[in-house]
């Protein structure tokens, strides 16, 4: 914030930037700066949504509905499920639900860039573990870094921005050293891409809860990613009902809409058709990571729907060639690009502005060391 509030803000607050949201693209160009699923819905989810009239009323708060069909998608009973606007607004709500003023909340970075911002308006103090050199998570710089205020521990797997997993083994090595009452919030919004990946699933996870164990970790989905309702904003957690009720507790009452609930129960119906779409994704992503490492590029495979080009120093000239190539990306400023995996049509685009960035770089520019 760059004016100063004629009322006195919490110095934290006026102190914080707004989330800054992707870029949009030139006309004609593409936008793969949100990691936005680039099929358009299912004629059937559209239908629905624009069948959805009772629009003076308001939704179910309670999301009965819904809640009973991932339950049972789940094994769960529906008071281990919790339907928010979003994972975002999951997280949101756990961590204020967990973490108070002076509390710390412990995560990878460089991770989610939703994180930060979520923890400041806690009132709670970020800890942050730098990533491993292959952008993955160091759990055991993470146990280390556990204190005797730390609440929450976030775990991205697929990571966002740098796509790496966090492999089971790891995952359970960094449960096992956590006191059993720090909360552990398993963000899994690309997990639908990462099928093969050897990372933790938090399918195992509500296993092991049915089980009466790990009953400190929730799971977080959405249906913003691979279920293609980014718009709608709806996402849900799985975990202990206790834990569920204290998010619960913290929520804006009746934020998630209607036509939201209605069109996650219908893409539940045709599950099918829109993991044919996550596998086409998936393979372009592939395809993608392999070409860019044909260009010299060293990254490590990458398991979301977007890749990452570590680019050390630069300064925003790499953002730039993608955009005068009609291509918005995500742009870290000094440490690289995460560029989405959006229609087949934006491909070619991106490899050749990926190859403008490695010769560009080659040429010896300032801060040089793509590869
Ligand atoms: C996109 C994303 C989310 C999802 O946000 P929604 O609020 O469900 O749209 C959550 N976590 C990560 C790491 C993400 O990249």
């Amino acid at each position: 914030m760059s004016e100063q509030a004629p009322v006195r803000l919490r110095p934290e607050i006026a102190a914080l930037a707004a989330y800054r949201q992707g870029r949009n693209p030139p006309e004609g160009g593409f936008k793969l700066s949100s990691n936005e699923n680039p099929f358009p819905p299912l004629p059937q989810v559209a239908a629905r949504v624009a069948a959805a009239t009772a629009l003076n009323r308001y939704p179910d708060g309670a999301a009965a509905a819904l809640r009973e069909r991932l339950a049972a998608r789940h094994g769960v009973e529906p008071s281990s499920i919790h339907v928010a606007a979003g994972s975002v607004s999951l997280l949101a709500q756990f961590i204020q639900a967990a973490a108070a003023p002076g509390d710390e909340v412990l995560y990878s970075w460089r991770s989610f860039e939703a994180y930060p911002g979520l923890v400041t308006v806690a009132g709670a103090r970020s800890v942050r573990v730098p990533n491993d050199p292959d952008g993955a998570h160091d759990v055991d710089a993470m146990a280390a870094a556990v204190t005797g205020r730390t609440r929450v521990v976030i775990v991205c797997s697929p990571n966002n921005p740098t796509g790496a997993v966090v492999r089971q083994a790891d995952f359970d090595r960094l449960v096992a050293a956590l006191p059993g009452d720090v909360l552990v919030l398993l963000d899994e919004a690309y997990r639908e891409f990462s099928a093969g990946s050897g990372g933790v699933d938090g399918d195992a996870v509500v296993a092991a809860q049915r089980e009466g164990r790990l009953r400190n970790v929730v799971v977080l989905r959405t249906f913003s990613k691979a279920w293609g309702l980014a718009a709608l904003r709806i996402g849900y957690a799985v975990g202990d009902p206790a834990v569920l009720a204290g998010a619960r507790s913290t929520a804006i009452p009746l934020s998630v809409t209607e036509p939201a609930q209605l069109a996650a129960l219908v893409s539940l119906d045709h599950e099918d058709a829109l993991l044919e779409r996550v596998e086409a994704i998936a393979e372009r992503r592939d395809a993608v990571w392999r070409a860019l490492v044909a260009q010299g590029w060293s990254v490590p495979r990458p398991w979301g729907n977007f890749v990452w080009l570590p680019i050390p120093g630069d300064g925003g000239e790499a953002a730039e060639v993608f955009q005068r190539r009609g291509l918005t990306v995500r742009e870290f400023a000094g440490e690289g690009l995460r560029v989405s995996i959006g229609e087949q049509e934006s491909v070619d685009d991106l490899l050749r502005a990926a190859q403008e960035v490695v010769d560009i770089r080659q040429q010896g520019r300032p801060g040089a060391s793509v590869l």
